[in-house]
């Protein structure tokens, strides 16, 4: 039997696992929803399913602030207890490739959502939920493209699969779990993302920054037209941060610039003496070797100039010399590009033209996805590919198309096949 033909035969019992795992809750506790149990439940589901293809599975504390420990600019105070990452490893005992499979399994919140959230129903083979295209529909694709290669070839393969289910990923928990099991030192030669959307390939993803600035004012009575009115002050930030946009955006439409926060005042009759700005950066390759010595204090160029810029503008206004704003760098994620998977994406290209009869374009993201930490860390070659449906993750309409599920794992567990198939005595010279 072909793995296809399997992957037919065990298509509904997976379509069912994912209706079970988008019915457990396991939103994010950063989310801001009033109840979010985080991954736990559907980690013990996920353990039950890969327990069941023969792997040998392991629950992992992830340390509380694992970004900082590690030397990295990520949200303070995080605390991951009871959020448990969730490891497989498929040994076949014989010498060969280590492949990671790494994807996660928090989702953003459901508030507003509605009572159909969870509730995983099939219309028009798309399956809709939190959670089914980000990422739970491509942890149990990936589950099902892995359980139908081992029914189909286990005896003709060598090497070790590890199937990571992470936590942390979303809320800007900036990729926690996938740190901390590289800080435990799972390693391996290379890393597929199962994080995204179906019909690419993904080589590299930009970076993100994410800034808070904290404006001042002098604050008094409305009528007390000298004062120094910080959203005044924060208009001016704002003007600068927005020329800032522009320049980018003018370079690549992939480095926006976002305003998520703009908060200030509490009454008209008060002039307020402060006011707080977010703003979400994406950059790219270039913003990060432009100034190498900089990396090492984690201060990317594209940050200091930032800063530099505001401080100009400072400089020259009265009104905001007297009352300089105070930066804060929330997070800062890696970008990464797939320079040294050039082998695996020709077998890639190579395994996903014959099945799909045409070859996935090759993307890099504007988004940005956490096992970039590994090519960051391990120098390990990170390529994306995954079955999640385009344009609906995060939105109260999310859904995955159950057509690219099949394709995806389908490809994937080909793709596997070629990897770690004994022919090759697991030397793919990649
Ligand atoms: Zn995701």
């Amino acid at each position: 039997m072909d793995i296809s033909k399997k992957i037919e035969n065990k298509f509904s019992g997976f379509v069912k696992n994912l209706q079970n795992l988008v019915r457990i809750n396991t939103v994010n506790p950063y989310s801001g929803d009033a109840l979010a149990p985080g991954e736990k439940e559907g980690q013990e589901y996920l353990k039950t399913v890969l327990d069941k293809i023969g792997f040998h599975t392991i629950m992992l504390r992830v340390p509380d602030n694992i970004g900082k420990k590690m030397g990295l600019i990520t949200p303070e105070g995080r605390n991951f207890k009871n959020r448990p990452n969730l490891v497989g490893i498929y040994d076949t005992g014989r010498n060969g490739k280590t492949i990671i499979l790494n994807g996660h399994m928090d989702t953003v919140g459901i508030s507003g959502m509605g009572k159909d959230a969870l509730k995983g129903e099939i219309i028009n083979n798309k399956l809709y939920g939190r959670g089914s295209t980000d990422c739970k529909g491509n942890l149990i694709s990936s589950a099902l493209a892995v359980s139908s290669l081992l029914e189909v070839a286990d005896k003709e393969l060598c090497g070790k699969i590890i199937f990571q289910s992470v936590i942390g990923e979303e809320c800007s928990d900036s990729g926690a779990g996938t740190l901390s099991l590289i800080n435990q030192g799972y390693k391996g030669d290379l890393v597929i993302s199962i994080d995204g959307t179906y019909h690419k390939l993904i080589v590299g993803c930009c970076g993100v920054a994410t800034l808070d600035i904290f404006i001042n004012g002098e604050g008094g009575h409305a009528a007390e037209s000298e004062k120094i009115n910080a959203i005044d002050n924060a208009i001016l930030i704002k003007e600068v941060m927005d020329k800032i946009k522009k320049q980018r955006l003018n370079k690549d439409k992939k480095l926006n610039i976002n305003i998520g926060i703009f908060n200030s005042g509490i009454s008209s009759t008060v002039i307020p003496d402060k006011a707080y700005l977010s703003y979400n950066i994406v950059y790219n390759q270039r913003d990060f070797y432009k100034n190498r010595k900089a990396i090492k204090s984690n201060k990317i160029y594209l940050m200091t100039q930032t800063e530099k810029e505001i401080k100009n503008i400072v400089d020259k206004n009265s009104q905001l010399k007297e009352y300089p704003p105070e930066f804060k760098w929330i997070k800062n994620l890696h970008p990464y590009k797939s320079e040294t998977a050039k082998k695996y994406l020709t077998i890639f290209d190579r395994i996903s033209t014959r099945i799909l009869g045409k070859e996935l374009p090759h993307k890099i993201l504007a988004g940005w996805i956490d096992p970039s930490w590994y090519n960051y860390f391990c120098k390990i070659p990170v390529l994306g590919f995954a079955a999640g449906t385009e344009g609906v993750a995060h939105s109260t309409n999310e859904y995955i198309e159950l057509e690219n599920i099949k394709n995806h794992s389908t490809v994937l567990a080909n793709y596997l096949y070629e990897l770690l198939k004994k022919e090759n005595g697991g030397n793919v010279k990649c």
